[in-house]
């Protein structure tokens, strides 16, 4: 079976009471690690210490939400990916739509921060994802291709320290997902756009969903062949649905 990846994406929710709770949750309901996914969470960036105590020994891995595109410097206000890798973390989310959205980072930024992050020895979880309006009109190729290429265009590595996200901003917090039909259609479309660089590593590079996937609908969406697991952001703050959805994936 293709390995395949959980990340949960807390965003800006929790508390050190909570985030107890919610590991304690997860690794209670899933006492022993399935070698055949990875899964993980992000909480937000002062929470990082207490997760890498929370997990420490056991399978749970973590990441953080965004890291600076440099590795040290006079950068107020940012993190550096070898922090995290520090603390023992795996991943980073980069380019996510809130951030392009609320924090005016765009695709350039994205691949920089992108390869910052491999530098650093992370696995870069590169959202990609076009709005309502984009598909409206048409356009949603237009817009993955630039994503994509603005990301990939600065990165050459293995295809198991990188991650692809398609994110479609439309399906995220609306409670209203891709279908499953769309999210294979845009993750094949990724896989071919990456394939004219590289047939080899799109053929193994792993591409997750995520938008609006809960219990209900993980299961679809995870049964299509190019979707190699799920990038969950409210669904994932609940350890029985986070685990559930994982269960999905096995
Ligand atoms: P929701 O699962 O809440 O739609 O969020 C998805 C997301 O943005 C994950 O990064």
């Amino acid at each position: 079976m293709k390995k395949k990846w959980l990340i949960g994406n807390w965003k800006m929710h929790g508390n050190l009471a909570s985030n107890k709770a919610l590991v304690g949750g997860i690794l209670a309901a899933v006492p022993s690690l399935h070698e055949q996914v990875s899964i993980a969470v992000c909480p937000p960036f002062p929470y990082l210490y207490q997760l890498a105590e929370l997990t420490r020994d056991t399978y749970l891995g973590f990441g953080a939400q965004n890291v600076s595109d440099h590795l040290q410097g006079a950068y107020t206000g940012e993190t550096s990916p070898l922090m995290v890798k520090e603390l023992g973390g795996s991943y980073a989310i980069i380019g996510h739509s809130e951030r392009r959205q609320y924090q005016g980072e765009n695709d350039g930024l994205m691949g920089r921060k992108a390869l910052a992050a491999i530098d650093a020895g992370l696995i870069p979880v590169i959202c990609v994802g076009e709005t309502a309006e984009e598909r409206d009109s048409g356009r949603t190729h237009e817009v993955l291709a630039r994503q994509l290429d603005a990301a990939f265009g600065y990165i050459r590595t293995a295809h198991d320290k990188i991650i692809l996200a398609y994110e479609p901003r439309w399906a995220i917090g609306t409670g209203i997902a891709a279908t499953p039909e769309i999210v294979q259609s845009e993750h094949e479309f990724l896989r071919q756009r990456i394939a004219i660089r590289d047939k080899a590593f799109a053929a193994k590079l792993p591409i997750v969903y995520g938008g609006s996937v809960k219990s209900s609908n993980a299961a679809s969406i995870f049964s299509m062949p190019d979707v190699d697991g799920g990038l969950i952001g409210s669904a994932a703050l609940n350890a029985q649905e986070f685990v559930t959805i994982y269960g999905e994936l096995l």
